[in-house]
């Protein structure tokens, strides 16, 4: 146990689904003086960002960036689109789902939740079904999680917004990428969405404290006439001071040299490389769950996340005390259940700046940690992940010659 130690030697595990591992060539990024927000200095900066995240997004529109965390583009997203009263179809798709659709009750919207079990991801034959049976077009926006981050089930935005055109139905579509934004394909533009919401700390790899609404023409429209009260929020300023490489307000000066630094690494790697290491990390970690004997909260392998595995613990057993197990004895920290699942799961992220042998690493000691803690379980998950990894990895170098 952690008794009679003031310092714990070697990298902390952060295993949370973010905030994400901060890589030291961001850290060296931000590593600046601060400079002057009106000043020439400055403006090459915002241009370089507000130019930049655009191909993170997929978008040839407007992204705008908020000094804040992600929760407050949440807000952004619907102040700047809706009116009160306005009808918003919303998902349970879990905890930030669930956030979601309580924020949109105190900004006066009414919004209809679809409920379910927290175990998969929007459906949207269900979104379908709804939008068809409101004939006089009530519905001003439908609302989902691209990544649920608390049951790590993800949405799929594109076959939702045909499910919107299949009904024939003019809602606008928003869609929270928060913890999937540079870790799952994602595509503004392309899939019809009207409203993304970003943050900096999870596949951005940034410290807290900057988020994203990329917008469409349709959404910009809808911002014309949409009545909800706003100020520090509103997209019009923001914009239009952006054109000219600056912001209405004081920006996260030092992110944006890291958000700058970030979205090269980014290119530097190939986006499509950089969602296959996700998608290949993630499946080493089911893989490892699987040999444990230990269920994944996600029930459909359709909705399974790229960048975060929700494990349920078996009966009898407290995933809080398993997860303070683990970080006294191998300095490794999960993510908690959340919601109506605390004490149920705990989530291994594996998202941003992580490798095979940095997911071996957390996987080892998860797995360390189950028998230090007596929660029942199979030897082998470890190796069950290499043993993945060596097949991939052996066909990407067959592959590369
Ligand atoms: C982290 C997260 C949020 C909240 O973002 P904050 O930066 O904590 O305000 C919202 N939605 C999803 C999907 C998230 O993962």
């Amino acid at each position: 146990m952690a008794t009679n130690r003031s310092r714990t030697p070697g990298r902390h595990f952060l295993q949370i689904p973010g905030p994400s591992p901060l890589p030291d060539r961001i850290l060296r990024a931000m590593d600046m003086p601060i400079i002057d927000h009106r000043g020439p200095e400055f403006a090459r900066l915002a241009r370089r960002v507000l130019d930049g995240i655009k191909t993170i997004f997929k978008t040839r529109n407007p992204v705008v960036i908020y000094p804040s965390s992600g929760t407050g583009a949440w807000e952004a997203a619907l102040v700047n689109t809706l009116s009160p009263g306005d009808r918003v179809l919303m998902y349970e798709t879990g905890q930030f789902g669930t956030l979601w659709k309580n924020m949109a009750l105190k900004l006066g919207l009414d919004p209809i939740f679809i409920e379910s079990d927290w175990r998969t991801g929007a459906d949207a034959k269900a979104i379908e079904a709804k939008l068809r049976e409101d004939k006089a077009h009530k519905i001003k926006a439908v609302a989902v999680l691209h990544n649920e981050t608390s049951t790590g089930c993800v949405s799929h935005p594109a076959e939702i917004r045909k499910a919107i055109d299949a009904a024939g139905h003019p809602a606008l579509l928003l869609v929270d990428t928060i913890s999937s934004l540079a870790s799952m394909d994602y595509r503004h533009d392309e899939w019809g969405v009207d409203v993304t919401v970003g943050g900096a700390q999870k596949g951005l790899m940034l410290p807290p404290g900057v988020s994203f609404n990329a917008v469409s023409d349709k959404a910009l429209a809808a911002a014309k006439s949409a009545k909800l009260a706003k100020s520090f929020w509103s997209w019009e300023e923001m914009i239009a001071t952006n054109k000219n490489n600056y912001f209405p307000y004081t920006p996260a000066t030092n992110i944006l040299y890291g958000l700058a630094e970030s979205i090269d690494m980014l290119h530097e790697e190939g986006l499509d490389n950089v969602f296959a290491r996700h998608d290949r990390l993630a499946e080493a970690t089911r893989r490892a769950v699987r040999a444990w004997g230990l269920e994944i909260l996600c029930r459909e392998p359709k909705h399974y996340s790229s960048t975060i595995t929700a494990i349920l613990m078996p009966d009898g057993h407290n995933a809080d005390r398993f997860r303070d197990v683990a970080l006294d004895n191998f300095n490794i920290s999960y993510g908690m259940g959340l919601g109506k699942i605390a004490g149920k799961v705990f989530r291994i992220g594996h998202l941003g700046d992580t490798n095979d042998a940095t997911i071996i690493g957390a996987l080892a000691a998860t797995e360390m940690a189950l028998a230090i803690a007596g929660v029942p379980h199979k030897k082998g998950g470890v190796q069950a992940a290499m043993d993945y990894l060596i097949a991939e990895t052996g066909k990407a170098a067959k592959a590369a010659g």
